[in-house]
């Protein structure tokens, strides 16, 4: 397996590449000039704690929301610079975006639920349907495929979300606490689903998290602090410090 770091070295293109992003919602400063790659097919996690600004991130990297500054690089195009129609063709079909829980569609069975993204993107009724069920066994959920949102556990949901998300076969998935909501086996569970659907799709995942336990199943892992984003933890820069000092 090739490591991040070596990819580094090999100079690989990052799939993304954020650089100096800053983003305020009135005085709060969210993000102050935080910078990450995504590498292709590669999961990376990012920790922090609750308002450091994770999530603000994860929706500047998606195109969701627009940084005050800095630069989110696609593949040589700016998105921090595309127009509004481009950046929700590229949800549509380069991202795919999970969250923590809700966001599924209500009325609609899971079978429905997972074919949406690929009716929106033109597909035809019967093979969307055949795709979606697809997506839903390998997440273990066939069994599932008529129920609403409402019918289903925590863990059910979300399996279902991310067969949402990976059906049109994105180039990234961005994961905003995507176990946030469920017991630890459940988590673990979806985590194991979600590594090897990527694994399989050759899909990079950025996934965010608080539990370090979460975090265990990426293949490198970031803390954003400080509006900023670092390649260790606060406890971590303090014992590289002490070790500094002697
Ligand atoms: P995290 O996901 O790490 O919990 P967020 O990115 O959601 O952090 O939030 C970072 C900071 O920005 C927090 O102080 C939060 O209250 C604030 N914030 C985020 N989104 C908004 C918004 N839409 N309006 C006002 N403040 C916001
Ligand atoms: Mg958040």
């Amino acid at each position: 397996m090739i490591t991040p770091d070596e990819r580094l070295v090999a100079g690989e293109t990052p799939l993304l590449r954020a650089r100096g992003l800053k983003k305020s919602y009135g005085r709060t400063e969210a993000l102050r000039g935080a910078s990450l790659d995504l590498h292709k097919g590669e999961i990376l996690a990012v920790t922090g704690t609750s308002g450091s600004g994770k999530s603000t991130l994860l929706h500047c990297l998606a195109g969701i929301v627009r940084p005050d500054e800095g630069v989110v690089d696609y593949g040589g195009e700016q998105l921090d610079r595309s127009s509004e129609a481009r950046l929700s063709e590229l949800r549509r079909h380069d991202f795919g975006v999970v969250f923590q829980f809700g966001q599924l569609i209500p009325e609609l069975t899971a079978l429905d639920n997972v074919a949406m993204p690929l009716l929106l993107a033109g597909a035809r009724r019967g093979p969307a349907h055949q795709k979606a069920g697809e997506w839903l066994e390998r997440f273990g959920v066939r069994g599932q495929a008529d129920l609403r949102p409402g019918e289903m556990s925590g863990g059910q949901s979300q399996r279902v979300a991310l067969a949402r998300a990976l059906v049109t076969e994105p180039k990234a998935v961005f994961a905003d606490e995507p176990t946030g909501a469920l017991d630890s086996l459940a988590g673990e569970q979806v985590m194991t689903a979600l590594v090897h659907a990527a694994r399989d799709a050759g899909t990079a995942v950025l996934l965010i998290t608080h539990d370090a336990q979460i975090a265990a199943y990426a293949d490198r892992e970031v803390w954003l602090r400080d509006g900023a984003v670092h390649s260790a933890p606060a406890d971590g820069l303090a014992r590289e410090a002490a070790r500094h000092e002697g």
